[in-house]
């Protein structure tokens, strides 16, 4: 019997997806046996025409990581939904727009503008910027269109499911290709990890004190974090109360708080605005200037509270042109 076809693909993200797949290890083995792979440019050598020749639906699955923020990444993700039966979004960029989502903060010239004159290492640098088309002697060369905006996969493309984090961790891969294979699937549109905060499945939890309050928040280089104690009960923001679980707790064990990248629960709509009630909530402050200190203590609170999520939140983007 012919093999289920499936393919992976990259869009706006840094390559730790891929990674992630590969760190299945020996498991890599027991998917490359069970199916029969046709497009995966970080390991194999197929072509766009190759994609194009095969039948709309024929591919079983395809994993896609990474946000939308040009046009040929749009384009992909279009042949990739006529090719396939089910479109999973591979992890926090296709998920939520993750960190390329924060240049919704700014437009494309804004992103440019920092990019190739302002950041320390343009210095003394020609101030070229990308364009849509420049002649060469050897003829006309095209590149694709950088958008204002950064889209997660579903703003593009209609989505089957998620598999959320920075990169997924290697047991949900395996659980959600295991699911796949069987057809044992939950409703489309579902997240493949557990719909529990990670509070509820931090160790550190216990340590909370019964009534939570703080009066100053800390950053993770101006204290001694004690890796048996709660993040947010020391004043160390931590994004567990408005994050799913199924990490296995990855950064809380390597003693740093959580920054939000398996995205919210199915009860939350929007991941920063969760973040920064569940916050408000324990701040212990009546005194106004003394609640102005402590908000100017976080140097970047949206970017903080919508890490992973802005492009996928109520705030989307800065309003163009403002
Ligand atoms: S706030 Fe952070 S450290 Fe505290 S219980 Fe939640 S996930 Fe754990
Ligand atoms: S602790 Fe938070 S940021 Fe770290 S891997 Fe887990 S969900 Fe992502």
């Amino acid at each position: 019997m012919a093999k289920p076809k499936v393919a992976f693909y990259w869009n706006a993200s840094c390559g730790g997806c891929e990674e992630a797949v590969v760190d299945l290890a020996e498991d890599i083995l027991k998917v490359v046996e069970a199916v029969d792979i046709v497009l995966w440019p970080v390991a194999m050598d197929f072509k766009r025409s190759d994609v194009e020749a095969l039948k709309d639906g024929e591919i079983a699955v395809s994993f896609l990581n990474g946000a939308v923020r040009t046009s040929e990444q749009e384009d992909w993700a279009k042949l990739l939904r006529r090719k396939s039966g089910l479109v999973v979004a591979f992890g926090s960029c296709a998920h939520l727009g993750g960190i390329p989502g924060l240049a919704n903060f700014y437009d494309r010239e804004g992103v440019f503008r920092t990019a190739y004159r302002h950041v320390p290492s343009m210095e003394g640098g020609n101030g070229v910027e990308p364009r849509r088309k420049t002649k060469m002697p050897e003829g006309e060369l095209e590149l694709p269109e950088i958008y204002d905006t950064v889209h997660a996969l579903d703003q593009v493309i209609d989505v089957d499911y998620y598999l959320p984090g920075c990169a997924p961790p290697a047991d949900l891969i395996m659980e959600a290709v295991g699911a796949i294979l069987k057809g044992e699937l939950p409703p489309k549109g579902s997240v493949l990890a557990p719909d529990k905060s990670l509070c509820d499945t931090c160790d550190r939890n216990e340590s909370k004190p019964e009534k939570l309050q703080i009066t100053e928040l800390k950053r993770p280089h101006q204290t001694f974090m004690d890796p048996e104690k709660c993040f947010l009960a020391e004043g160390v923001v931590c994004m567990g109360p408005a994050t799913r679980s199924g990490c296995g707790e990855r950064c809380i064990n390597a003693n740093m708080p959580c920054r939000g990248c398996f995205g919210p629960t199915d009860q939350v709509r929007d991941q920063g605005a969760k973040f920064l009630s569940a916050l408000a909530s324990i701040i212990d402050i009546k005194d106004p200037e003394e609640m102005e200190r402590l908000t100017e203590s976080i140097p970047d609170p949206t970017g903080v509270s919508y890490m992973y999520s802005l492009a996928t939140s109520l705030l989307t983007r800065k309003q163009l042109g403002k």
